[in-house]
């Protein structure tokens, strides 16, 4: 038996008023449709503006859907939006605290308004869990800025969901942050929480995700799990290192670009269906260069998400 998805988006519409006079309406997602099965990290993935956002702020009820619906854990945010809302934790992209409660305090409030009575309450052990315990009684506003992020992930796990979504959580975070940030939401995942992460990090998701969506202008445009969605890059890259200065560029017409990038280092690029590495370095040698040096890229997430988006 198949086990049901932990989210389950179908043909999710959103358009926002129009902003104001003759300008029109924003079309933010056109009729977006996957499933997030349950245990994994998920990535959903778009540029700017794909409407990221917008679908988890559905999901959040912080945004109302023009059409479409959507299941989180079994209960359709329409028909049974209480349990659907205990069924998630959502940290927004936007950091918003009340800059006067202490991290142990808003976690007792986020606790208090979920309903948990006093004795099954979790904020010793979330604090801890996200190293902020001997911050517990200092001002929000006085925390760095991953200190609050690292509280907000507490605060969305207060209620014990079984799923974690976090949008776009290492934005303008340093390296070390970034690193702490996915060790804990890798922790939480072995624990068994189903965690969905927005991002633009593409080497991120890659090594992080085990399936990612991507969206673009409101549209799914991908969703496959990675190891496949990496294998769909098509080109390769491989440049090679020639005996004598490189006269000019070498077109031939299984390369989809070759450039002269030192006097005697050429970069190739070319369609792995069309044409092997062997292949590729024979037509070198064959315009009477030795060949002394190799190296090749495997595409990855970035070269996919290239293709697919038309960005770059
Ligand atoms: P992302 O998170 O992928 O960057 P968003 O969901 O924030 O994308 O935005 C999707 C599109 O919807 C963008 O064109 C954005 O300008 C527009 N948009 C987002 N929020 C609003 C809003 N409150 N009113 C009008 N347009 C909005
Ligand atoms: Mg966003």
């Amino acid at each position: 038996m198949n086990t049901p998805p932990a989210i389950r988006i179908d043909n999710l519409v959103k358009e926002y008023a129009s902003p104001g006079p003759g300008e029109p309406p924003k079309l933010a997602l056109k009729g977006v449709s996957f499933d997030v099965p349950q245990g994994g990290i998920f990535g959903l993935l778009g540029p700017n503006g794909a409407g990221k956002s917008t679908l988890i702020n559905i999901l959040a009820g912080l945004v109302r859907k023009s059409g479409g619906n959507a299941e989180i854990w079994g209960f359709d945010t329409d028909a049974n939006p209480r349990n659907a809302k205990r069924s998630i934790g959502i940290v927004p992209q936007e950091i918003v605290f009340d800059p006067f409660f202490t991290p142990f305090e808003v976690l007792e409030n986020q606790a208090g308004f979920y309903g948990i009575p006093k004795g099954e309450r979790r904020s010793e052990e979330l604090l801890k869990a996200v190293h902020l315990w001997d911050k517990r009684d200092a001002y929000a506003r006085t925390l760095s800025g991953g200190m609050k992020r690292r509280l907000l992930i507490a605060k969305a796990m207060v209620h014990s969901p079984p799923i974690l979504v976090l949008d776009e959580p290492t934005a303008g975070v340093d390296v070390e942050l970034r690193r702490q940030l996915w060790e804990l939401v890798t922790e939480l995942n072995r624990e068994g929480v189903t965690v969905v992460l927005t991002t633009h990090y593409l080497e991120e998701a890659e090594q992080l995700c085990d399936r990612i969506a991507i969206i673009n202008h409101g549209e799914l445009i991908a969703d496959k799990p990675t190891r496949e969605l990496v294998g769909m890059a098509r080109e390769k890259i491989v440049a090679v290192t020639v005996d004598k200065d490189l006269t000019g560029p070498i077109e031939e017409p299984v390369f989809t670009k070759a450039e002269v990038i030192e006097p005697r280092r050429l970069e190739i690029t070319y369609d792995r269906d069309k044409a092997s590495a062997g292949q590729v370095l024979a037509l070198v040698q064959s315009r009477g260069y030795a060949i002394e040096d190799v190296t090749t890229r495997e595409a990855d997430l970035e070269d996919v998400f290239v293709q697919l988006t038309g960005a770059g």
